[in-house]
């Protein structure tokens, strides 16, 4: 992958419309002129992330975040920029031609390894359903037995790893990949004699997992046989880290955001049952907690979650204390349980996809839930047992945002527990003094990307940079204006160095005769920081000052005397220093100098 040039960059802007592109994953609602959001890159409550389509932008006034449709897919799907930009690319249909420039090395390489792992899963689905080998016939009949129809298995690209030491390694060499990229990938394990590789997968049952994308990061490998692992899966390799992806999202999100839900369980079957029985807002955790990034991930799609146990899980605490970080992270969440001894699988092949869907609409509140299950574990009727049970249950209610929601949790409570609301009442400001002191930001943008742009700060602060912010926004807004402002002032008076550098592109764009927009604009830089900035400006409404001539005629000369009053500044310093040397003639040379200023 190597250097994408300016023009198919400018063509990706060009074909990817930002609110079509956005709206894929999150859903816009339009607002005026404008599009709007909760902004997928922090946790907030009202939306303040805005999408215009006129200026092709997007920025977030909750956390700064902004840019062009490029930007919005590095950060959303976590890219780099020639990543984001060949993904657009590839959806709108441009091709990119491949370069000898070098590009970025581990970009390189995790292509490399999403292409061996989509050829290794293609490899593995053939041998499953090509029905040649018997072990093969073996897995596709277990599969059949287990209730997974072939459309499911062609739809899920399942596959079967021969029970042979080097079936996918010939393969794969005869594709020419290297043993290099095979083991980056974790398909093949090196001997212990050092003496070559071997496969890692053997006589299991295949269930590559995808990213949202469609790309496939890694495998998890099911045995038929008892006294084995059940599964094994693949390493952490450049593309993959545990407990960051979903499985099966790639082909639920869209329900997910369409139902506005998304139901949560273990296992590949446990999906795969209540999918194929058309339960289509469904994902799988594959470990027993959801981890925050996993949480960070569905939070861009919905907030609301309904995670499923069945009844021996439930009682497992580790699990339970872990559905505290969907609190933490400002999701909805329920809790549906199934029949004593059947998991998701196991309860739709034996009741069918009604049953299950009513299990799911008769969740409990997460609350409700976690306070039978302490009443089971801790007895109510003692002292000691009610202590326990609030002592449990008011750091959990604390976490709700919503002072409704608080005050309706702790009546519940408090008849529960056959206790006044007060005491409990007393009890909860206790905790919420104690922990609003420690209260983390909760973001999962970069701390650089979170902090308030520069110029932003500077317009808020007034004074000069005041001044050149309005020059930018209204070379922007009236391209006019752009030869005067040229003529008049030097960049070098631009002390904001994100608008110094964002004028010099203007003023490049303009004497190279091309049109000074902002997708024009955009395109030219790389850089988040700028981006932002610029979006910054897009976003806003229109130029609330009618005469924009006079407005430009103000903030020129604002600059200029700002250039003026540095310039005598430093005059003045000089002056200072020739008269403390007894340079005369120095001193009468530097005072023609600063009157000659203060005339002009
Ligand atoms: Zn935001």
């Amino acid at each position: 992958m190597g250097f994408i040039p300016e023009e198919i960059i400018a063509q990706v802007l060009e074909r990817s419309g930002i609110v079509e592109t956005i709206s894929g994953y999150i859903p816009l609602k339009r607002a005026g002129r404008n599009f709007k959001a909760n902004c997928p890159f922090h946790n907030e409550r009202t939306p303040s992330f805005v999408v215009n389509s006129d200026k092709q932008i997007f920025h977030c006034f909750g956390c700064g975040v902004g840019g062009n449709v490029i930007t919005f897919v590095m950060q959303q799907e976590r890219l780099e920029f020639p990543e984001a930009v060949r993904l657009l690319a590839q959806k709108a249909g441009i091709a990119i031609p491949v370069s000898d420039a070098s590009g970025s090395k581990s970009t390189n390489i995790k292509q490399s390894i999403y292409a061996v792992n989509d050829a290794s899963a293609n490899f593995y689905h053939q041998i499953l359903i090509s029905d040649k080998d018997p072990a093969a016939r073996q897995a596709r009949e277990y599969l059949r037995n287990r209730g997974i129809t072939l459309e499911m298995v062609q739809k899920f690209r399942i596959g079967f790893a021969l029970d042979q030491w080097e079936s996918l390694i010939s393969f794969l060499r005869k594709e020419e990949v290297s043993l290099k990229i095979m083991e980056q990938a974790g398909l093949i394990v090196v001997k212990e004699n050092r003496d070559g590789f071997y496969d890692r997968f053997r006589n299991r049952i295949m269930f590559p997992i995808f990213n949202v994308q469609n790309q496939c990061f890694g495998f998890g490998a099911r045995t038929m046989k008892d006294g084995l692992a059940k599964y094994i899966n693949s390493p952490e390799t450049p593309v993959y880290t545990k407990g960051n992806h979903l499985y099966g999202f790639h082909l639920s999100k869209d329900a997910v955001v369409r139902l506005d839900s998304v139901i949560v369980v273990e296992g590949y079957l446990d999906f795969i049952m209540p999918f194929q029985a058309g339960v289509e807002n469904i994902v799988a955790s594959l470990g027993t907690a959801l981890t925050v990034e996993q949480i960070r991930l569905l939070r861009r799609y919905t907030k609301n979650v309904i995670m499923l146990f069945d009844s021996d899980q439930a009682g497992q605490s580790a699990t339970v204390r872990s559905l505290d970080l969907l609190l933490e992270e400002g999701m909805n969440v329920k809790v549906a349980t199934l029949t004593s001894g059947d998991d998701p699988d196991s309860f739709v092949r034996k009741f069918g996809a009604e049953a299950f869907q009513e299990k799911i609409r008769q969740a409990q509140s997460f609350f409700d839930f976690k306070l039978n299950q302490l009443i089971l574990k801790h007895d109510a009727k003692t002292i000691e047992g009610r202590a326990q049970i609030s002592m449990e249950v008011l750091p959990m209610i604390n976490k709700f945002h919503n002072a409704v929601i608080k005050f309706g949790y702790l009546r519940q409570l408090a008849d529960r527990l056959l206790l006044p609301e007060q005491v409990l009442a007393v009890e909860l400001q206790k905790i919420s003094s104690g922990v609003q002191k420690n209260n983390p930001p909760q973001s999962t943008v970069d701390v650089v990307m979170a902090q308030p742009p520069q110029s932003l700060t500077a317009v808020l602060n007034g004074g000069v940079r005041a001044a050149e912010y309005h020059i930018l926004r209204l070379v922007l807004d009236a391209v006019d204006l752009i030869p005067a402002t040229k003529d008049e002032v030097d960049l070098n008076d631009f002390q904001d160095e994100h608008i110094r550098i964002i004028m010099q592109k203007i003023f490049e764009l303009f004497d190279k005769g091309v049109e000074v927009n902002f997708q024009n604009l955009t395109s030219c830089f790389k850089d988040p920081r700028i981006l932002q900035n610029i979006s910054q400006l897009m976003v806003l409404d229109d130029f609330p000052i009618a005469d924009k001539i006079k407005m430009h005629r103000d903030c020129i000369n604002r600059l200029k005397l700002e250039r003026i009053k540095s310039q005598r500044k430093g005059l003045v310093d000089q002056i200072r220093h020739a008269e403390i040397s007894g340079d005369h003639n120095r001193v009468d040379e530097l005072k023609e100098k600063f009157n000659q200023l203060i005339k002009g």
